[in-house]
């Protein structure tokens, strides 16, 4: 369930040194090398899942309360008054290091504008239509 050239099963595994905030038998929650804020953190399966459509289920269900965990965490020790869960999948998302993976973004007051986007202005039959291909594709 590991995969060899993958820097995150090494990480995950205690292989590589992180600046670990948790751990268990099946995650580890490491600090964001290049955060976007302080104490942007990344959770981490030990095992491999190239991302969210091959996570296991059973796991999948453990990721939420675990972020919230950490997220509380980050309130009551960083000051921060927010945070933000994003997970990137597929390079053109932004995904750059291939086994599942959800950023703990700390946000505080006054902070700097991320995860943002500029809202778009479909017509009515444009929605429609996307929601009917998206329907027909659902397994
Ligand atoms: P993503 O773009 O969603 O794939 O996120 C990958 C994240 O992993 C980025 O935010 C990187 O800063 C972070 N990262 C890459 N290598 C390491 C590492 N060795 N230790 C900690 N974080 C890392
Ligand atoms: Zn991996």
């Amino acid at each position: 369930m590991k995969k060899d050239d993958c820097i995150f099963c090494k990480i995950a595994a205690g292989e590589i040194p992180s600046n670990t905030i948790y751990e268990d038998s099946e995650f580890r929650v490491i600090l964001d090398l290049g955060p976007a804020s302080t104490g942007h953190a990344l959770i981490l399966p030990k095992n491999h899942y190239d991302d969210v459509c091959t996570l296991d289920r059973d796991l999948a269900a453990k990721v939420l309360p675990l972020a919230a965990r950490i997220g509380e965490a980050m309130k009551k020790s960083l000051g921060c008054t927010g945070f933000n869960l994003v997970q990137n999948n597929g390079r053109s998302a932004g995904q750059t290091v291939f086994h599942f993976h959800v950023h703990v973004i700390p946000r505080y007051e006054d902070g700097p504008d991320m995860v943002s986007w500029t809202p778009g202005k479909p017509t009515a039959e444009e929605m429609a239509q996307t929601a009917e291909k998206i329907r027909s594709a659902l397994v």
